[in-house]
């Protein structure tokens, strides 16, 4: 498998309980490696942008006011097949479903607030990396 770049964002629920760390230790027992991390506010028109695919979703409004409540820590992840491997260590949308180990069966509060973002495909991963960093930011 070829080695991959994601997108990752620990989410306000994260960061307001102090879990920074606590989440990248998971990414990095997984093999990760965090090659690029800002703590940052989201501005309303950045979420709505970030989640646009998401816009006639029923809960598009809701996800975007969690989005802006506090800070988030955006990352960019690299290892190989870091995509579906970030996938993995992030376990299901809804924490009630998410496997033993994963970061939202540890850390989610519910099925919005679920701590963490990746890319769902390498398509993504690149959209959604140059929203938020320079290629200088990026060191791996
Ligand atoms: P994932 O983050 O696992 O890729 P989705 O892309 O389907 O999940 O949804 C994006 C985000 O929208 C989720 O991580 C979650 O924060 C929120 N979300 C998804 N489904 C719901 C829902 N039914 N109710 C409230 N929020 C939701
Ligand atoms: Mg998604």
């Amino acid at each position: 498998m070829a080695i991959e770049r994601t997108f990752s964002i620990i989410k306000p629920d994260a960061t307001r309980r102090n879990l920074t760390g606590a989440v990248n230790a998971v990414i990095e027992k997984a093999g990760l490696r965090i090659v690029a991390q800002k703590r940052i506010l989201l501005t309303t028109a950045q979420a709505e942008t970030f989640y646009a695919v998401h816009r006639a979703r029923p809960f598009f409004g809701d996800l975007v006011a969690f989005m802006t409540t506090g800070p988030v820590v955006v990352q960019v992840l690299e290892g190989e097949g870091a995509i579906a491997a970030y996938r993995d260590v992030m376990g299901a949308t809804n924490p009630a479903n998410a496997a033993e180990g994963t970061i939202r069966k540890l850390f989610a509060e519910s099925i919005e607030a679920n701590s963490v973002h990746g890319s769902d495909s390498a398509e993504n991963a690149a959209v959604e990396i140059a929203q938020f960093f320079a290629q200088n930011e990026i060191v791996g």
